[in-house]
């Protein structure tokens, strides 16, 4: 059943293809919009396979650019809305996918779209949604934040990133690579990198090293956290200066003449005041918190 779309999608995805629908709408690359388009069947399909999707789910791609992901998600998808900011691009994505009906194009950019009313419009017959999408690098952390924070209902999210960034997000206590970004998605997810891509899956090709990455939405979050914006003020203040101590940098939060008491709050945490924020686990960073909250302190 799957065969007509992915031979449609190979039709797309392949260097031949692309640079012939390049050169018949003479489009040309721009570098600001993070425009990398692949052109590997092989990886497309890792992609899509990794959402886990089938004909009662929807997916949400964002920039789609000539659509060889669109085409394989529309194989294997219910529904499948793409939201695309290039104006070059709405005519090509409207000729590569004419023949699939339950594909829709946006053109918008996804910051700026109201994504809850975009849902409740496009996916109210489905029982799932994924977002799956091979990101515009320069704003990746913006765009999945956003997905987070709004705590859309989805399923997963599949997208090919910065190598680096994927690290930051999948990273455990202790590294350099874990911060902030990796308690946020570490709070509303759980993290797998699906693999590592080379450059020369993509045209053109970044000069940075790529990866799949998975995030499972969780249904609640791992730790107990009673006001969750007070918990990521702590995070954020953690991890301001790397080289500070946790007391150092939460001194910040709540001025220095409380340092002696400070110090004592997260004694009675069991977290010893001169660890690095960097060594703490989300169930540290909410035990801080609680105990702030306790001690009436809002940081
Ligand atoms: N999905 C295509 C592929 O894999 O070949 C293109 C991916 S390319 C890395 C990123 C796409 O996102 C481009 O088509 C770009 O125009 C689009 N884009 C960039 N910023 C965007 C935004 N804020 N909202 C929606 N689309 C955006």
């Amino acid at each position: 059943e799957t065969n007509g779309p992915a031979m449609k999608a190979l039709e797309v995805a392949t260097p031949k293809r692309t640079k012939e629908i390049i050169a018949k709408y003479g489009f040309s690359f721009k570098k600001s919009l993070g425009q990398n388009f692949l052109i590997d069947q092989n990886i497309l399909h890792k992609i899509v396979a990794a959402a886990g999707l089938d004909k009662t789910k929807g997916a949400l791609e964002i920039g789609p650019g000539i659509g060889a992901l669109t085409q394989h998600l529309a194989a294997e998808a219910a529904k499948v809305t793409a939201v695309e900011i290039d104006a070059r691009l709405i005519p090509i994505l409207r000729d590569v996918l004419a023949q699939e009906s339950h594909v829709e194009v946006v053109h918008g950019d996804v910051l700026k779209l109201d994504l809850k009313q975009l849902f409740e419009e496009k996916f109210a017959d489905v029982s799932k949604v994924s977002v799956v999408a091979n990101l515009p690098y320069y704003v990746t952390t913006p765009i999945l934040m956003k997905l987070l924070e709004e705590k859309l209902p989805l399923e997963n999210i599949v997208v090919m990133i910065q190598k680096e960034v994927a690290e930051r997000m999948a990273a455990k206590p202790g590294g350099k690579e874990y911060g902030s970004l990796s308690v946020a998605v570490q709070f509303y997810c759980e993290p797998q990198i699906v693999c590592l891509v080379p450059h020369t899956v993509f045209i053109p090709q970044p000069n940075v090293d790529s990866a799949v990455i998975k995030l499972a939405l969780r249904d609640k979050p791992p730790v107990d956290v009673p006001d969750e914006a007070h918990f990521f003020r702590i995070v954020q203040a953690s991890f301001a200066q790397r080289r500070k101590t946790l007391a150092n940098n939460l001194t910040a939060l709540v001025g220095k003449e409380r340092r002696e008491e400070l110090t004592q709050l997260l004694n009675g945490c069991e977290i010893d005041p001169v660890r690095r924020g960097e060594t703490l686990s989300l169930e540290e960073f909410a035990r801080i918190s609680r105990a702030f909250l306790e001690a009436g302190w809002r940081g």
